[in-house]
């Protein structure tokens, strides 16, 4: 059955623009919503993402453009001004970027704790419908993965979307490589269409958030010298909390015997060692915790760790910044070494 979109104003497409981090599943979600559109409701449809060389922690946005049927879909660009945006860690709405573009009429859906009030929000159109979705416990709890719940709170917020259209995409998608995984989607899709929440009286802007644009800054008559990085990025900076699927390492100091095993598989140096003095008087290094701003809960470390000193445990909102020890506490002196979870 084909299905109609009703589009605002003149326009020729309905746009939507995923934001997330790697390993979060945002480009199988962009996937799965486009190809439910073209092949099981009669609509055109487009879908494409954006993101870095890493498969966990670096941006990632995947874009969706949906249209009648009679209306082709030439543009493959970025979409800047989209009619709805999800946000699949409630984290990212403190960067900009995130929201830029959203529409005074649009939605946002963004996946967060009940008790959580993310910052930026207040920089919404008052105008833009705000959905909230606890996505990463409802993932948790059901086994699956929070673009399963998302995809769910999608189709509840968009009349013209087939709820059934797309929930038989998404286990076509899985049933072939992950057959376990289906059923599992199945109630986490579900939930994520019963169980969101509108927020009322966020957004105290007015009219549409400006777009960023890519215009180059420098073009070959005046870019610098080749291999000249003037303004060099540095990786203390990197937030990587946002990959984690609702799940982090937690350690027990007192079954810990410093051996180091779970500092030689961590991708990303996140333990934090302080050097002591031993019994013996000489020097020695202890393990005092783990600096959660840069850890993406891969688990490597509960996995290596013979004395079962390091577990995996649920992530609980702030529980992150209770527990975290600062790799380099003198980088946000602001917060005492804290980020914002
Ligand atoms: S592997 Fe386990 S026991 Fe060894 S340092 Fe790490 S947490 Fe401690
Ligand atoms: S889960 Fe463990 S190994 Fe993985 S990034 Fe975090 S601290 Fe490192």
């Amino acid at each position: 059955m084909t299905r109609e979109i009703s589009l605002p104003d003149s326009r020729r497409f309905f746009e939507i623009r995923f934001e997330s981090i790697g390993g979060l599943g945002a480009h199988a979600a962009g996937q799965i919503v486009a190809s439910a559109a073209v092949l099981r409701m009669g609509l055109n449809g487009s879908h494409f993402s954006s993101y870095g060389s890493e498969k966990k922690g670096s941006v990632v946005r995947s874009f969706v453009r949906l249209a009648p049927a009679d209306c082709a879909i030439r543009n493959s660009a970025p979409i800047e001004s989209p009619d709805v945006i999800v946000v699949f860690h409630g984290g990212l709405l403190a960067h900009p970027a995130t929201l830029a573009g959203m529409r005074a009429a649009g939605t946002l859906i963004y996946a967060g704790h009940e008790h959580e009030a993310p910052d930026g929000l207040s920089r919404l159109p008052e105008t833009t419908r705000v959905i909230r979705i606890d996505a990463q416990t409802i993932a948790r709890e059901e086994r699956s993965r929070p673009n399963a719940v998302l995809i769910g709170a999608l189709t509840a917020a968009l009349p013209f979307l087939d709820r059934q259209a797309i929930l038989d995409t998404l286990e076509a998608t899985f049933a072939g490589k992950h057959p376990e995984a289906v059923a599992a989607n199945e109630c986490a899709f579900t939930r994520g269409a019963e169980e969101f929440k509108l927020i009322e009286n966020v957004g105290r802007g007015e009219g549409d958030l400006p777009a960023v644009t890519s215009d180059p800054l420098w073009g070959y008559r005046t870019a610098p010298l080749g291999g000249v990085l003037p303004l060099p990025g540095n990786t203390a900076h990197n937030d990587l909390h946002t990959s984690r699927n609702g799940w982090m390492p937690v350690l027990d100091a007192d079954k810990c015997i410093d051996c180091g095993m779970c500092d030689m598989v961590c991708p990303d140096l996140c333990l934090v060692w302080s050097t002591t003095t031993g019994d013996d008087g000489q020097p020695t290094v202890k393990l005092d915790g783990v600096d959660y701003r840069y850890c993406k809960g891969c688990m490597r470390c509960v996995e290596t760790c013979s004395t079962l000193a390091m577990t995996r445990e649920p992530e609980t909102h702030g529980m992150a910044n209770r527990l975290r020890v600062p790799l380099f506490p003198d980088l946000f002196p602001a917060t005492g070494g804290k980020h914002a979870t």
